[in-house]
């Protein structure tokens, strides 16, 4: 058996019940096999394939609170710090009913890579927590964040583990952690990332991974003869990224025609409508029922359905695992001609190698959604200067960097002799900047 089959066998048998962090691994350690077979001696010799897909660190913690009628409730807190071999870690925090070690696990895996995509020095993290901060007052949310906090505290700091939103965490959820870790630990330091204009965040933070998709999925078409101007887009989700890449897909000259969230999705031929989206969702914190309520044109769907609609290129920017095989089936039948992933893994793996095999150009998302990590970097860098950049001094240092990924993965992929696989380009170029870094380091 070769050494990526081994170490996948391995981490299957090691972390049972984890399957989104089995699909991560095999997927990113399948795209390696040219560059590990090329150093397959010094790889095994150096346990490097095991000692990436075992976290430096996993820290799980119980977060009580009490809600608005006098109720203690309990959820459990999550970081796994996965590797710093490029700088300290780096990545989001979840809060979704649906968060549990495996997928926290899955997240900061891809994290490594994603991160060192950029080009800049951050390493591979992720946390987060079951609670959901839908339909909770803003005193609840405090609460809650206050007592993960409590807990998180001793094992984040500027120069240590530097988290950010994710689901469920946005602007109020920073807000409140980094006001329990400045009264805390008593010293102002950029800590976390995504924090509010006046107190350290960076312009165009908010914009950053919906904007970078855009740009990246641009630098692709252009690289494949194509224009993103006058294309139709399918995306998913109504969240932050989902919202950014419709307002920058529009400013393209493109038309986002869908958008989603879990209950049900929007069809709206006239082209979404980003100002009353953005109303419903970020304002009011609503439904889309809501959306379609309000615009005639829009078509409002129970359930799931936003890949069957006719388009030239899709992005899914909702969760994981949201577009499988059919809805890939769904998507050549109807002429789509590329496929950047918003989200973190939100193709199958039979839907990717079905798109890949059909001729889609396929970004992956640790390259496509990669903007938001490389905007909190910046953040760091500002927090550190102590300055803020201007929006079109971080707007402009953006998409060099997405499109730096782009034609980094594609050089990968050529040089290994895969051409066009974006997946496979994305991995080995994310890998070999850190495999080296850890090589150097020693075994530690
Ligand atoms: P938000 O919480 O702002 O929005 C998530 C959207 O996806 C909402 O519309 C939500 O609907 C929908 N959604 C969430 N879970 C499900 C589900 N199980 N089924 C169907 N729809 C669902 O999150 P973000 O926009 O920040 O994140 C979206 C994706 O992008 C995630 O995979 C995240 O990890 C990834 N990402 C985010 C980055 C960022 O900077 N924000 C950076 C890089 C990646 P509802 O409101 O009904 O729950």
């Amino acid at each position: 058996m070769g050494y990526v089959d081994e170490v996948i066998e391995r981490v299957i048998a090691k972390n049972p019940g984890e399957p989104e962090f089995h699909q991560a691994v095999k997927e990113v350690l399948e795209s390696l096999r040219p560059v590990v077979e090329a150093n397959e001696a010094l790889y095994r010799r150096e346990a490097l394939l095991e000692r990436i897909t075992e976290p430096d660190r996993q820290i799980k913690f119980r977060v009580p609170w009490v809600d608005d009628k006098g109720q203690v409730q309990v959820n459990t807190g999550y970081r796994v710090q996965f590797n710093n071999a490029i700088g300290p870690y780096k990545g989001g925090l979840r809060l979704h009913p649906s968060v549990n070690i495996g997928i926290i696990k899955f997240l900061g895996f891809e994290q490594i890579f994603k991160n060192s995509l950029t080009s800049l020095p951050i390493g591979g993290g992720k946390g987060g927590s079951d609670f959901d901060p839908k339909g909770k007052s803003d005193r609840e949310v405090m609460a809650f964040c206050q007592s993960f906090i409590n807990e998180l505290y001793k094992y984040i700091g500027a120069d240590e583990d530097v988290p950010a939103g994710d689901i469920g965490t946005g602007a109020r959820e920073i807000g409140y952690m980094f006001g329990q870790y400045k009264k805390i630990r008593g010293v102002y330091e950029g800590v976390l990332t995504g924090k509010g204009l006046s107190y350290g965040g960076s312009l165009a933070r908010t914009e950053a991974t919906g904007y970078g998709l855009l740009y990246l999925t641009e630098e692709m078409l252009k690289c494949n003869g194509l224009d993103i101007a006058g294309k139709t887009i399918a995306v998913s989700g109504a969240g932050n990224v989902a919202i950014y890449a419709i307002q920058k897909a529009q400013q393209l000259g493109a038309k986002p025609v869908t958008c989603s969230d879990s209950t049900g999705w929007i069809y709206d031929p006239e082209g979404i409508d980003v100002a009353l989206l953005k109303e419903v969702k970020e304002v009011k914190r609503a439904r889309l029922t809501e959306y379609a309520a309000a615009r005639k044109s829009a078509q409002y769907h129970e359930g799931r359905g936003v890949w069957t609609v006719k388009c030239d290129i899709a992005l899914p920017c909702a969760t994981q695992n949201e577009l499988d095989l059919d809805d890939a089936k769904a998507l050549v039948a109807n002429g789509c001609l590329a496929v950047a992933e918003g989200a973190n893994m939100p193709t199958t793996l039979e839907a990717t190698k079905y798109l890949q095999e059909n001729k889609i150009l396929f970004a992956p998302g640790k390259a496509a959604n990669a903007g938001g990590v490389a905007t909190s970097a910046l953040e760091m860098s500002q927090n550190s200067e102590r300055l803020s950049w201007s929006f079109e001094e971080v707007d402009s240092k953006l998409k060099d960097i997405m499109v730096n990924i782009f034609h980094n993965m594609d050089a990968a992929a050529k040089k290994y002799g895969h051409e066009g696989d974006y997946v496979v380009g994305a991995n080995i170029a994310g890998f070999e900047k850190v495999a080296t870094a850890m090589i150097a380091q020693g075994v530690c």
